[in-house]
């Protein structure tokens, strides 16, 4: 369940064939740049995905106490509107459509962000990282791979060459 609830999604339209493709990637998209259109099967480069080996691990996920602080935020965002909310309904009896997305958008947030914060104290954001930067580092061991991130114009640091 924590998965899903941190699960992006990457979508681009192939140059050659059209084709929209849509791809699963967590949260800050860690994976190859280099990809390939599911209809055409050409390849693609999308700098939107990263290298996690040569670009390191994002430093948000090293933090919990930003995301606990993010949590607080959206919690006092939430229980203003929520009470803004309660206080036109009971002296107008109606409220704007807008007050009830606030909170909408505001209990996401917290919850979002909560279970951020619990995962990089529980150790999962570490688990994962470290899934993610095997996968990376296996891939730049092959020679064809590193050269073809290089002439799609990926920095690439001198110890992968
Ligand atoms: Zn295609």
């Amino acid at each position: 369940m924590m998965e899903d609830i941190l699960m992006g999604y990457v979508e681009w339209n192939c140059p050659k064939c059209g084709k929209k493709n849509r791809e699963s990637c967590n949260a800050w998209v860690y994976g190859s740049p280099i990809r390939n259109c599911k209809g055409c099967n050409s390849e693609y480069f999308d700098n939107r995905w990263r290298e996690i080996a040569l670009e390191g691990v994002e430093p948000a996920t090293k933090s919990p106490k930003l995301y606990l602080i993010a949590t607080l935020g959206f919690l006092v965002f939430t229980i203003v509107c929520a009470m803004w909310l309660v206080t036109d309904i009971r002296t107008r009896g109606s409220y704007p459509i807008k007050l009830l997305g606030c909170v909408f958008a505001g209990v996401l947030g917290t919850v979002g962000c909560f279970v951020i914060f619990l995962r990089i104290i529980l150790g999962y954001e570490d688990k994962q990282n470290q899934k993610y930067y095997e996968e990376s580092l296996q891939r730049l061991k092959n020679k064809n791979y590193v050269e073809k991130l290089i002439s799609y114009g990926y920095h690439v640091p001198e110890k992968f060459r």
